[in-house]
């Protein structure tokens, strides 16, 4: 059979892992439900409404750019021979005011130049880098190109240009015209995401170069960059909307999607460490009160069990009428004493005619005489003195090692004592008398030897007229 402590010890392991697997287990399913939500829903959301935004930015300085490269007054002025630059100095200077555009410019085939709301800002040249787009523009098969640019004549502002070409009636290239419109509404909305849903935005080009991100640029690592070539690698390979990837043993979740009006990226992405964190918070929480509920049973069954368990055992050994140990306990000490080698002394009495008080009074009072000699018992000997009831009307004492003389006097006294007990003289009208045998345990002498030689000497007590002391020697 169990013991104790490992039936609660169990008991309490059980109800912690119970606790614990419930909880991890709904942590489980929670955690599943939101990384389904989050490549399903909530990532690809973030970019379709960036992506919307853009389409939305996308169009004004498309339209402006349109309807200037149309304009007969500025492919006059071109096919005229750029004559009069005030004339296109007043007309750019207009288009910005009215369009609160960052940019109005007009870029020459014939000679280059680049016209501004100011006057001529620089030649163009296939050879420098910042104008490739304009011969890339003259070489495209569409009317326009739009792209985010950091726009030299402002500050290096986040720009969308929309470039549209000057063709003449006959199909001839003339130049380049259009507008660059701020960007700072789509900036703003990076942050907006990136603070409301820990979304990371970038913008990375084919080149692998992040264009424009909600983190700051710089932060963006060489190696994470080489993790997004990866990526886009992978990503102009299928239609694949969604990846999964680890980067500096952090898990990241990412949609791409590319925007083809911009030839970027649209990289919507967010760590697994952060959309879980609310969720680890609650496991960690529920976890800890699991454990505290566990001390506060553990507490509680053990104060509850241990002084059960003590009132048990003490009520067990308790003799219920008379309020002394009963003879198992005194079994038990007896033993003890044994073992331990103990020497020791014992009184054994027994009432006389105690059959005839039942037969005359009843059993009650019976009982009730029984009850007043154990307290007489109790009140004549010493606090150190083991008392216990050996059977019916028979009660046996241990005391420490005495001698025969004195353990004599003891005996005596307690049989004149409950001889001359009033209240019991004026229940039964007379007087109680008590058989007593008394001895002392002998060198390598057994329980049962030492047993048959007291109850043999109570035997001659009893034969020798009763009320009486013999001691056993
Ligand atoms: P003796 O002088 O030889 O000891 O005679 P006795 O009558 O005392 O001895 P006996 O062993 O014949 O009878 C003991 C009686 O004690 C018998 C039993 O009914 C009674 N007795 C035992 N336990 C109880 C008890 O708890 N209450 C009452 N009222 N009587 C009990
Ligand atoms: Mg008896
Ligand atoms: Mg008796």
């Amino acid at each position: 059979m169990l013991n104790k402590q490992t039936m609660i010890l169990s008991t309490i392991l059980l109800l912690f892992f119970g606790f614990c697997f419930t909880s991890y287990s709904s942590y489980k399913i929670a955690a599943e439900i939101t990384k389904e939500e989050v490549k399903h829903k909530s990532l690809p959301l973030s970019s379709d409404n960036i992506y919307s935004e853009i389409q939305r930015d996308l169009i004004k300085p498309n339209l402006i750019s349109s309807f200037m490269s149309n304009d007969t007054f500025l492919k006059n002025w071109i096919i005229d021979g750029e004559k009069n630059i005030n004339n296109i100095k007043d007309y750019l200077e207009m288009i910005e005011k009215k369009y609160q555009a960052s940019i109005s410019f007009l870029v020459s085939e014939k000679t280059k130049a680049y016209y501004y709301s100011k006057g001529i800002l620089k030649y163009v040249s296939a050879s420098n880098e910042r104008d490739i787009w304009f011969y890339r523009v003259k070489a495209s098969h569409s009317d326009y190109e739009s792209n985010i640019d950091l726009s030299l004549a402002n500050n290096d502002a986040l720009t969308i240009f929309t470039n549209f070409k000057i063709i003449d009636k006959n199909g001839n290239f003339l130049g380049v015209t259009g507008v660059g419109l701020e960007t700072n509404h789509v900036a703003n909305l990076l942050k907006q995401y990136k603070k409301k849903y820990k979304h990371d935005i970038y913008f990375v080009n084919s080149k692998y170069e992040v264009v424009l991100s909600s983190n700051d640029k710089e932060k963006i690592k060489v190696s994470k960059i080489a993790k997004l070539k990866e990526i886009i690698d992978n990503a102009s390979l299928g239609n694949k909307e969604f990846y999964e990837y680890v980067f500096e043993d952090e898990n990241y979740y990412l949609n791409i999607r590319y925007i083809d009006e911009l030839d970027l990226f649209l990289f919507v992405e967010t760590k697994e460490k952060d959309f879980l964190k609310k969720l680890n918070e609650n496991l960690f929480s529920e976890i800890l009160i699991a454990f505290s509920v566990v001390v506060v049973i553990l507490i509680f069954t053990y104060f509850y069990f241990f002084t059960y368990q003590k009132n048990l055992e003490e009520f067990a050994k308790i003799d219920k009428l008379i309020s002394l140990y009963n003879r198992n306990i005194f079994d038990i000490e007896f033993v003890k004493l044994i073992e331990k080698n103990n020497k020791f002394s014992i009184i054994l009495l027994d009432i006389d005619d105690f059959k005839f008080i039942n037969d005359t009074y009843g059993h009650k009072i019976g009982d009730e005489i029984l009850i007043i000699v154990s307290k007489i018992l109790k009140a004549t000997l010493r606090k150190d003195d083991f008392i216990a009831r050996w059977g019916g009307e028979e009660f046996i004492i241990l005391l420490n090692e005495t001698s025969n003389d004195n353990l004599f006097k003891i005996a005596d006294n307690i049989r004149v004592v409950i001889k001359e007990n009033k209240q019991i003289r004026n229940i039964i009208k007379k007087e109680l008398t008590v058989s007593v045998s008394i001895a002392t345990l002998k060198d390598n002498e057994t329980k049962d030897e030492f047993f048959i030689r007291v109850d043999k000497t109570l035997y001659k007590a009893k034969n020798k007229g009763k009320n009486r002391v013999e001691i056993s020697e």
